[in-house]
């Protein structure tokens, strides 16, 4: 049977080290995280921000706005929120109501506070390499597998998924950490033929439950990004219990991927540019 890896084990262990760096920054820096309107699962997690924030002691200002709010009204906080030298870290929570242009939105936060790495400044910087806030969700996938010491270079990865903010972050992620890398989607041809060579297998495509045995090598480490609310329970796009037996190391849904990306934000925060 393959081992199971646990994310909030390692969640814990990073809160603790981020108490640790937060405790030698002498500054009364926060972060501001920006919510507009009534989106059921964005007040859930802007709530989970602030209360992960309250126990790693980090400033934390929660800002919400009307669902009418207008685009002037949000362009001139994010520019005095830009301007303001006490806020370090700015997050804005998606998506935005409809009369809202995204691209035009986060395109507004100064890449330096850009904690989410959610404009385009931030996001290229990202790809060239220099110096910019890493996406969480990909940034909690190599963080699992170097938690278990899992030998990324020169390993054979398959992604399944190409979204701005899983797979095509993810992609250049293992780049940098010299992997070989394949992209699967929607139109990829016999995805089985890819996914069955993979060493490390990604799925990030929000369709629970997608991949069984017959997608999976024998030993193989199966990372779960799926995250799709099926009867009221949380579930992943790997068929966790038909594919259990046959790998080496995976991630459960809840407790994997999901576990570690609210604390990485914050753990982005305390780190500052990389
Ligand atoms: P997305 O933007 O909807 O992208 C889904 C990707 O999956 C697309 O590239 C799509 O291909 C591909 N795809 C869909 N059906 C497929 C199929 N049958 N075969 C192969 N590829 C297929 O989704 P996302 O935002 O990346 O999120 C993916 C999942 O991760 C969701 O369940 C989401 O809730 C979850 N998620 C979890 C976390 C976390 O912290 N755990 C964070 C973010 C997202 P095309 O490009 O060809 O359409």
């Amino acid at each position: 049977m393959g081992q199971i890896i646990n994310g909030k084990e390692i969640a814990s262990k990073l809160k603790e080290q981020i108490k640790n760096d937060i405790s030698n920054k002498v500054n009364n820096k926060r972060i501001s995280s920006i919510l507009v309107g009534n989106d059921g699962g964005s007040i859930y997690y802007q709530d989970f921000q602030e209360k992960l924030a309250k126990n790693l002691k980090i400033e934390f200002e929660k800002i919400r706005l009307k669902e009418d709010t207008s685009k002037e009204e949000l362009k001139e906080l994010i520019i005095s929120l830009n301007e303001n030298e006490e806020v370090e870290g700015i997050m804005l929570l998606l998506p935005l109501p409809k009369h809202l242009d995204e691209e035009e939105i986060t395109n507004l936060i100064d890449p330096s506070k850009d904690l989410d790495c959610l404009s385009d400044a931030s996001v290229g910087k990202f790809y060239k390499g220099k110096k910019s806030f890493v996406p969480c969700t990909p940034y909690s996938v190599i963080t699992l597998l170097k938690e278990y010491n899992v030998k990324i270079e020169g390993s054979n990865v398959v992604i399944i998924g190409r979204s701005n903010i899983v797979g095509k972050p993810l992609a250049q992620m293992f780049l940098n950490e010299n992997a070989t890398v394949t992209i699967c989607h929607s139109k990829t041809k016999d995805i089985k033929e890819f996914t069955k060579k993979a060493d490390i297998l990604v799925v990030a495509i929000g369709r629970p439950k997608f991949i069984d045995s017959s997608y999976v090598g024998e030993n193989s480490i199966v990372i779960d990004v799926g995250t799709t609310p099926v009867d009221g329970k949380i579930t992943g796009d790997v068929d966790f219990e038909d594919v259990i037996d046959k790998v080496k190391l995976i991630t459960p849904v809840p407790g994997g991927v999901g576990a570690l990306t609210t604390t990485l934000l914050f753990k982005n925060f305390c780190e500052g540019l990389k």
